[in-house]
């Protein structure tokens, strides 16, 4: 694979470091979209570069500067909407530029090395919370913390999630960490043996965005994974006109197949929560039952949701 880059002499530029690096900006930009090409300089890709550094800068100092926060989305059962997990996704309270999404800073993040920290941090926030819903009696659920390539690869990484539990004195039981297929397979056999050992510990792994990218039925037998998760976009085509129902029956059919629980993401209408309980998929996560919120929303929906059942206990007597 070639990533070329191109930058032109003109009048303003016949220095050769200056072309140089012009032609290394280009080619950046080449890898950075992940494909054999090539491109030319042009001068915003100079603003892009220092707003990237500027990230990168920032992004090291979140952790120390308390910038980060964890929000919180319900994973429900699809028959009585009760809460059965909660997944803690990262956002960044960047000063000036309100809350930042993770998909704007974890791939650089990634790239850097600074999602170890970052996925520490989270690892052990979101364990803290889980518990304090333990102990109050508000909720047994478990919390799922997304885990990147990076952190798998990281020799830190399983004594990092037993921190996180010994800290907050979460039962291991109590936490579930998702990965990608693509990032368990960056180095397969160390990753596999780690989630194995993981996975020993009474600790389940769930498979994110499953469907999406790349999918290995060979790998999946492999894989130490518990919870399959079906990616948002098969979840949506279930209610476009063309779609073809057979592809998400399939991966229901194949995960019942494996033994695996599974989670549709991304449920936005109710049509399509309906199929997915025609298709005996029991658990969902998607805006039509709650976005992902601050944690004390959390706390109080869920506190909310025990008192529902308690009032349903006391008539039940
Ligand atoms: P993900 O793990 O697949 O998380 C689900 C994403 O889908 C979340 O986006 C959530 O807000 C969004 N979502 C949930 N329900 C719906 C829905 O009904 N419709 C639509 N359109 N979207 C829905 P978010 O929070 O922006 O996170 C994006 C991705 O960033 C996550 O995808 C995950 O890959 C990554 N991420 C988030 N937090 C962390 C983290 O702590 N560590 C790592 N490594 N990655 C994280
Ligand atoms: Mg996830
Ligand atoms: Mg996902």
């Amino acid at each position: 694979m070639a990533s070329v880059g191109i930058a032109l002499s003109t009048n303003s530029t016949r220095d050769e470091a200056e072309l140089l690096r012009r032609a290394d900006m280009a080619m950046y930009r080449v890898k950075q979209q992940g494909r054999n090409g090539c491109e030319f300089f042009d001068p915003a890709m100079d603003d892009q570069a220092a707003e990237r550094l500027d990230m990168v800068n920032a992004l090291r100092r979140a952790v120390e500067r308390d910038e980060l926060v964890v929000h919180y989305q319900p994973i429900v059962d699809l028959e009585t909407t009760a809460v059965r997990a909660v997944e803690a996704l990262l956002r960044w309270n960047r000063p000036g530029r309100g809350l930042v999404s993770p998909v704007e800073f974890i791939p650089l993040a990634e790239e850097t090395g600074a999602i170890v920290s970052l996925g520490e941090w989270v690892l052990n926030e979101a364990c803290a919370e889980a518990q304090c819903w333990a102990k109050s009696g508000l909720s047994e659920a478990p919390v799922t913390v997304n885990v990147s390539a990076r952190q798998l690869l990281d020799p830190r990484f399983e004594s990092a999630v037993a921190k996180a539990l010994t800290f907050s004195g979460l039962n291991s039981a109590g936490l579930i960490l998702e990965v990608t297929e693509s990032s368990v397979m960056q180095n397969a056999d160390v990753t596999i043996a780690k989630l194995d050992r993981i996975s020993a510990t009474g600790m389940r792994i769930a498979l994110d965005d499953f469907g999406e990218g790349y999918s290995s039925l060979a790998h999946l037998r492999e894989l130490p994974i518990d919870i399959l998760k079906i990616a948002r976009p098969f979840v949506r085509e279930l209610t476009e006109d063309d779609h073809d129902p057979a592809l998400v029956r399939g991966i229901i059919d194949l995960a019942r197949s494996l033994g695996l629980r599974l989670v549709a993401e991304g449920i936005e209408y109710p049509e399509q929560q309906a199929i997915l309980r025609a298709f005996d998929c029991r658990l969902g996560q998607g805006f039509l039952f709650a976005r992902p919120m601050a944690a004390m929303d959390l706390r109080a929906m869920l506190a909310e949701q025990r008192g529902a059942l308690q009032r349903l206990g006391d008539k039940a007597r």
